[in-house]
């Protein structure tokens, strides 16, 4: 990730929809944890809401959802299983 920030690559602010897919179940809305995705409104995210945790892309029964960035491969790896708790003191 260091890498490809020093490189430049520009991270997308948010995932993309394709509005032709999009069947407007609410599933993203429902799973949204950041209240990014407004419910009526499922085509656009709110982007200074959104934390890019991919869970309305890996969800997305339609697949309309989108985030096409080389820093997906490392995120999907990052979000892949649930991390222990630890305390930090
Ligand atoms: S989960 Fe996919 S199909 Fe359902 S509302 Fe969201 S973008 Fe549309
Ligand atoms: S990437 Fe995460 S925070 Fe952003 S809209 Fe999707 S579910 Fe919400």
């Amino acid at each position: 990730v260091v890498k490809l920030r020093k490189s430049g690559v520009p991270m997308p602010r948010t995932p993309q929809v394709d509005a032709e897919r999009c069947t407007h179940c609410g599933y993203c809305v429902k799973h949204c944890t950041a209240g990014a995705i407004i419910k009526g409104d499922e085509c656009n995210t709110v982007a200074e809401k959104c934390i890019k945790c991919c869970a309305c892309v890996k969800g997305c029964p339609q697949k309309a959802r989108t985030y096409d960035t080389p820093f997906a491969v490392l995120l999907s790896d990052c979000f892949k299983k649930q991390k222990e708790d630890r305390i930090i003191l």
